[in-house]
């Protein structure tokens, strides 16, 4: 067993060590984020639901990624997750919140189908909680537990990764041809998580933890069928960016090309 005081210098070593988890991050934009913190030198923890494909998304970045098994929603794994980094650094730099559904149903269903069913007028309230259960909840549930890991790091970083979708504003703005899409199972699940940012940075602006919300450009992958415009690498441009920054601000809402975006 290690001495209390073999304890504090080993952890005091290893502190110089750049720790980052990102949930979510077996594909998509969280697996284009966590390869660039990897190689950012970051030793990125690759959370997933399913373990098998975080350990298969850590072999494919090499390095230093790790998996852990990480469902948002459940209370017991996020336990364990925030044990496991304890356990092997005692801190946390980097907390990326990623994960996110965009609906409630098959794989197959087109973003037309899920737009037009998610209206708030219509829209499946059960549908509707397990969306948020994930998006909102959920990332808000992982950010407290990893608090104290962020808190025990020089300088901590919480990036929640939400969509242009959620901005009240823009949504108001009658020249805006997106607004038709924003719904309230998904969108007002990133308006939700806005809020939560916000709430955050302001309880958080005197502490050593930073927190931002970004969101990616509209990237193909499997939470839109595929049917998004971009690239992993365009679309996880601007949540790299910002989770990178050493200096940047806190309470910052960005998008594709770094513009600031209205909450
Ligand atoms: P994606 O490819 O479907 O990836 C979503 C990731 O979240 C997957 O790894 C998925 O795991 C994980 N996930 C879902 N529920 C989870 C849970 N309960 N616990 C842990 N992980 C869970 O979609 P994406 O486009 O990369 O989405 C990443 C983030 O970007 C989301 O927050 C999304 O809202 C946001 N975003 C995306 C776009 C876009 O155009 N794609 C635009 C704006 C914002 P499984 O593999 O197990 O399903």
């Amino acid at each position: 067993m290690p001495s209390k005081e073999t304890g504090a210098s080993a952890s005091k070593t290893i502190s110089e060590n750049k720790i980052a988890l990102v949930t979510g991050a077996n594909k998509g934009v969280g697996f284009q984020i966590a390869k660039a913190l990897s190689n950012n030198g970051y030793i990125v923890y690759i959370a997933s639901r399913n373990l098998k494909n975080g350990a298969a998304a850590a072999t494919e970045i090499g390095g230093k990624a790790r998996a852990v098994q990480l469902d948002v929603t459940d209370p017991i794994a996020i336990r364990k997750a925030v044990l496991q980094l304890a356990q092997d650094f005692g801190h946390l730099n980097l907390l990326v919140n990623n994960a996110g559904i965009s609906h409630a149903g098959g794989p197959d269903r087109t973003l037309e189908d899920i737009m037009a069913a998610n209206r708030a007028s219509i829209a499946s309230l059960d549908e509707m909680r397990t969306v948020w259960e994930t998006n909102v909840f959920g990332a808000l549930a992982v950010t407290q537990a990893f608090i104290p890991l962020l808190k025990n790091a020089k300088s901590a970083r919480i990036v929640n990764v939400s969509s242009g979708l959620g901005s009240l504003q823009l949504n108001m703005d009658p020249g805006n041809p997106w607004r038709k899409h924003f719904e309230v199972v998904y969108g007002a699940s990133k308006t939700a998580l806005n809020a939560i940012t916000v709430a955050l940075a302001i309880e958080l602006e005197e502490s050593n933890i930073k927190v931002n919300a970004v969101t990616p450009s509209f990237t193909a992958t499997a939470l839109n069928n595929f049917q998004g415009t971009d690239s992993v690498e365009v679309g996880s441009r601007e949540p790299v960016r910002v989770a990178l920054e050493e200096d940047g601000p806190t309470g910052t809402f960005t998008g594709p090309d770094r513009e600031v975006f209205p909450w």
